[in-house]
Order: structure tokens, then C-alpha cells, then sequence
């Protein structure tokens, strides 16, 4: 017997694109689903980002060697990593556990795990966009590496050979060939790779937004509140508590509350190490270039992705956690980037953007049942990653929650492997 069974009400908490994704998925298998969330809709960090379904992104973001470059990095408070020191307490258990995670053998792991939850990315999300008619929010033009010099390039060589094993496609392009992908690219580029298989978002906050207006279609409800505490009743969950005063009775519920799941999951009964790699970036919305394809300037660390609204241009991290006040000099020196990238730009009218990607140290996300209580499912951690997944994590959850059974490829993703 499935721990809930199917028509029976379920909770989602947190309405970005993966509870939304969880809460169309739970509804085509026969649960009657309410999400809930304070928010609209796609306007937290589903809302900004640079829209890749990014199946070549395989590899955690704490390899081997990194830990040699970080001085470096942070030597450059605008540059593709940077910390706010005041954070630095508060940070450390994670920033120990990601160290950890970025030694050979562990990062090795991982990558693997990566990969073949990556392997199913996009056809799970082509099934949830033809069902629901979101197709044309997506586009198939690959992705593009662009090295600025030859060492970059030649370092990347390694990364390119596991991606090979992986069996990921890709091909290499000269300066020449670049240019004629891409032909508003600075001249100076070294070389670039092209990866096909790259589908990305034109518009990934108007995909949460079509995607919930189809759930309620669908007879779904978003209850406009935020989840405080929980009811358990004979070792199940059976209420949410709102911080609207509401009581909602339910058989089970979903953990999608993203970079803000950390607390909830307390009450929960898991402590998770769940950070946050705070990203920028600015949408430009008469760039007078036109870009193909998302552009990765891999030695600044910043995309450059064509989307509906314009183009938008931004990445890099920031360990800063979720109070401080965004630094938007940081968005400005990504433009910059981007600028030298694209020498004729014009950027006027940009509109700058921070979010907050919910991290987990070994860049893995948690795709779970609770050992604790088995109607609670948690669904969060997804880092650089949570649109690429959203559709996948969606399908892994549905077929939790509708069975006894942990499918094998949830089992690397599990909550207890913070236990
Ligand atoms: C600059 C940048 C670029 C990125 N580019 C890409 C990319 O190209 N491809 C990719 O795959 N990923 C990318 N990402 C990552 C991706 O955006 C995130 O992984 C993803 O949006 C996370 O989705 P989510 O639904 O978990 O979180 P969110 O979208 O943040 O949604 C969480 C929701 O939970 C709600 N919530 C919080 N607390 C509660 C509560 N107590 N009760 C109810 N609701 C609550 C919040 O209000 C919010 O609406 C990028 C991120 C950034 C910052």
C-alpha cells in the first residue's frame, strides 16, 4: 500500500518551480493538492534565472584543487566567488562539508550521480510542457563555452573528457567557428565548445506562472500563506499550521520551499546543512545584439542568455546567506563582462536581480521520503540546478509518494545522508 493514497489531500509548500512542478505532478497521478505560499508564484529564485537546462552541468561546484584558487577569487570582491567574512561563522559547517565534498573520490561520486539524474532532465520536462502546452517557452539551441585564453582552454580539457564519459556530446569550436555561431562576440575569444543537447527558457518566471495557472485548471489551490509548523498525528503528518492563522488538515506534505526550507525542515526533524549561492544578473531589454544560444564566458564566470524580455547576464556566486542586503555592484561588474563580451551592447534600461539558490554543500539536491514520518517528502537543495531538475525531482516525488517504494535513482538524494 502506497503511504498516501491517491485522492487523498496533499500539501506542497513553496510555489517556485519545483513545488509547482511537484504539485502538477501529484495532481496527474490523482492527489488533490494545495500549495502553499506567500508569495506568487515563480517570484522568488525561479524567477531570475539564466534559464539553461543545463545537462552538461555535471560536476558539484566543490572539485579537487578548488581550494587553491579560493584566496585568489576572494581577492576580487566582484569576482566569481566572494564571501561576506561577517557570514563567516554561520557559514562554516557548510563550508567544511563542501570542502569535503570537493576531494577526488567524493567529487567523483557525485559527478556520476549528477549526471544520471541530468541524463533525464529534459525529457521529463518535454512531458510536462507538452501536457500543459509550455512547449513554446523553451528553446533548442544548445550552449556555448567561450574561452577568453588559451590556458583556460586547455585546463578545461579534463572536465571535457568526463563529460565524454558521461556521454555527453559536444564539439569543439575555433575562434573562426565561435565567431560564426555567435557573430556579436568579442574577436578576442581563444576558442568555445558547443553543446547541443542544451535546451533553455525564454521566460522561466512565465513557466511557474503557466505551469500553476494549469494546476489550477486543474482544481488545484494556492493558499496564499506561509507554512509556520506542523500536527502529527500517530507518527504521520496530518496539519500545517499557516502564519495566517489557518489550520489545513492534510495526508501528507511536499518540502519545495527552496533556500527557506532549512528551518522548516527542523521542525520536520531533519537538521540539513542548506545553504545559499546568492547569483546576479541584469536583463537588458534592447541589447541591440542578437544572441543564439546561452554564452558561458567561463574565466568571468557569467551567462549570457537571450531571452523574451531581452538579455540577461549574470551568474557568480556569493556566500552571504539570506539577510544581507544585495550587493548590486556585483550584477554591474557581471554587465561589465558581458559588455567586453559582446563589444556592441548597449545597456540601457538594464534591470538588475538577485536570487537565492538553495545550496547544499555537495551540490546535490534532496529528493526524499522522511525517515521519520513517510507522508513527508522533501524536495529542495537543487543549487545551480532547480529548473534543469524541476521535472525530474517532480516525477521522483510522484513516484514516492504514490508507491512504498524509493526509486534508485532517488536513493543518492536522500535526506539521510545528512544524518
Ligand atoms: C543567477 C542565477 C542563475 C541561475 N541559473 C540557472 C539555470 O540556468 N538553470 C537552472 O537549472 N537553475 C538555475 N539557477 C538555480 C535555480 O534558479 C534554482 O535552483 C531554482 O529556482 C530553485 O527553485 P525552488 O522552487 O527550489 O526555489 P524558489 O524559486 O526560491 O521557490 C521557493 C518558494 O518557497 C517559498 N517559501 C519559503 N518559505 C516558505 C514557507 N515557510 N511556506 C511556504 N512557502 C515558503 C518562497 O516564497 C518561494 O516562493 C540559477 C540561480 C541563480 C540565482
Amino acid at each position: 500500500m502506497s503511504p498516501i493514497s491517491s485522492h487523498q489531500h496533499i500539501v506542497v509548500i513553496g510555489a517556485g518551480i519545483i513545488g509547482i512542478q511537484c504539485a502538477l505532478e501529484l495532481q496527474t497521478r490523482g492527489f488533490s493538492v494545495s500549495v502553499v505560499d506567500s508569495k506568487e508564484p515563480g517570484t522568488a529564485t525561479s524567477e531570475g534565472n539564466a534559464g539553461c537546462i543545463a545537462v552538461a552541468e555535471i560536476f558539484p561546484i566543490s572539485l579537487p584543487g578548488l581550494i587553491w584558487s579560493v584566496p585568489k577569487m576572494l581577492a576580487d570582491p566582484l569576482g566569481p566567488l566572494s564571501i561576506r567574512w561577517g557570514y563567516l561563522p554561520q557559514l562554516s559547517p557548510w563550508l567544511w562539508q563542501f570542502l569535503l565534498a570537493g576531494r577526488r573520490r567524493p567529487s567523483e561520486k557525485i559527478t556520476g550521480e549528477l549526471a544520471a539524474l541530468l541524463g533525464h532532465s529534459w525529457s521529463d520536462h518535454q512531458v510536462v510542457a507538452k501536457r500543459t502546452g509550455t512547449e513554446y517557452l523553451f528553446k533548442h539551441e544548445g550552449f556555448l563555452f567561450a574561452y577568453h585564453t588559451e590556458r583556460g582552454y586547455k585546463e578545461s580539457a579534463h572536465e571535457w573528457s568526463v563529460r565524454t564519459q558521461h556521454g555527453i556530446s559536444y564539439t569543439r569550436l575555433t575562434r573562426n567557428e565561435l565567431l560564426e555561431l555567435e557573430p556579436e562576440l568579442n574577436p578576442g575569444f581563444f576558442a568555445g565548445v558547443h553543446v547541443p543537447g542544451v535546451r533553455h527558457s525564454i521566460n522561466p518566471k512565465k513557466l511557474v506562472q503557466e505551469l500553476a495557472l494549469e494546476f489550477k485548471r486543474n482544481g488545484g489551490a494556492i493558499l496564499k500563506a506561509n507554512a509556520k509548523d506542523f500536527g502529527f498525528r500517530d507518527g504521520r503528518i496530518s496539519q500545517v499550521f499557516l502564519d495566517n492563522g489557518q489550520t489545513v488538515e492534510t495526508k501528507g506534505v511536499v518540502l519545495a520551499a527552496g533556500a527557506w526550507s532549512g528551518t522548516i525542515s527542523s521542525k520536520l526533524g531533519y537538521k540539513v546543512p542548506l545553504d545559499t549561492e546568492r547569483g546576479y544578473n541584469t536583463t537588458i531589454p534592447s541589447p541591440a545584439v542578437s544572441v543564439t544560444r546561452p554564452i558561458f564566458l567561463v574565466e568571468r564566470s557569467a551567462v549570457i542568455t537571450p531571452m523574451e524580455m531581452g538579455l540577461r547576464i549574470g551568474g557568480a556566486v556569493e556566500l552571504a546567506g539570506l539577510k544581507a542586503p544585495a550587493n548590486f555592484s556585483r550584477a554591474k561588474a557581471l554587465l561589465s563582462h558581458g559588455k567586453s563580451a559582446l563589444p556592441r551592447l548597449n545597456l540601457e534600461n538594464g534591470r538588475e536581480w538577485m536570487g537565492f539558490r538553495p545550496s547544499m554543500p555537495d551540490s546535490k539536491p534532496i529528493i526524499s521520503r522522511s525517515g521519520h514520518h513517510p507522508n513527508v517528502y522533501f524536495a529542495f537543495g537543487h543549487g545551480h540546478l532547480g529548473l534543469t531538475l524541476a521535472a525530474t525531482t517532480a516525477r521522483l516525488i510522484g513516484d514516492m509518494s504514490s508507491t512504498d517504494l524509493t526509486p534508485t535513482e532517488a536513493i543518492p538524494f536522500s535526506i539521510e545522508r545528512f544524518v
